[in-house]
């Protein structure tokens, strides 16, 4: 169980450079965030698992391969002011931490926001700052933001979200009509009015839940993990 250190550098060779992340940012903030220290004590054996692993309040952390490709999909240089919504165990805003300068994440489960606020306190992330609320309508005091990462299934991209983006910024947002399955889209602010989108790949993740996002009453049906999607997986 003891060499956590090995199994992460294990992990980013095997689960996500082979599968072509190949920015030195990522990578270096892959191989040195501890993820074992963002899981349940009793998960800290499957921590370096290719899989997402379940979290309180019925949330999952993400599987590692699909932080590290949403992370470089941002294209972050150093320096960022990034906005993450999920935060869950705080587990991608360390990662975001290793690279960008400050991050401001916001979970809607109170019992998470503590969760995470806990974590990065142990694991000594300080640029960190974390909000228990409704993500999807942002953090307008402390916009505009150079990247937005959305780590929950949106049914359309919150405006809220958009108008926070700095010109030249980008956003990466699961979205779909589908609560369970999504497509990854970055979106890149050109101008004042002028967004370009992309499809990335699909995926699958829990639901974002708020005024922007699905409603909660649905949300109760059963809790089903999600995985990146197979076509991703096969992707070796
Ligand atoms: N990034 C997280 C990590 O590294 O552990 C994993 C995120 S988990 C897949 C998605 C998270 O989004 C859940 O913790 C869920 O509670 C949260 N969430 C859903 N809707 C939200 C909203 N409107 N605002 C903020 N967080 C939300």
């Amino acid at each position: 169980m003891g060499n956590y250190k090995e199994k992460r550098q294990l992990m980013v060779e095997e689960q996500i450079f082979m599968r072509n992340v190949r920015d030195e940012k990522v990578l270096h903030a892959m191989a040195k965030v501890p993820r074992e220290e963002f899981v349940p004590d009793e998960l800290k054996p499957y921590s370096y698992e290719d899989r997402p692993l379940p979290i309180p309040g019925g949330q999952t952390i993400s599987q590692p391969y699909i932080v590290a490709y949403m992370v470089e999909a941002l294209a972050l240089r150093g320096g960022e002011k990034v906005l993450e919504i999920g935060t869950g165990s705080g587990y991608a805003a360390a990662v975001l931490a290793e690279i960008a300068a400050e991050i401001y994440a916001i979970e809607r489960i109170g019992q998470l926001a503590n969760f995470a606020k806990k974590n990065l306190l142990k694991t000594g992330y300080k640029n960190v700052h974390i909000k228990h609320a409704d993500g999807t309508n942002g953090w307008q005091e402390k916009g505009p933001f150079d990247a937005i990462l959305v780590s929950a299934g949106a049914p359309t991209i919150p405006k809220s979200l958009l108008r926070q983006l700095k010109i030249g910024g980008k956003m990466v947002i699961p979205v779909g009509s589908n609560r369970l399955a999504q497509e990854l889209v970055r979106i890149i602010r050109k101008s004042d009015d002028d967004y370009i989108r992309e499809d990335l790949a699909d995926v699958r993740f829990v639901p974002l839940i708020g005024k922007y996002g699905w409603n909660n009453e649905e949300q109760k049906l059963k809790h089903i993990q999600p995985e990146f999607s197979k076509k991703h997986m096969n992707n070796y």
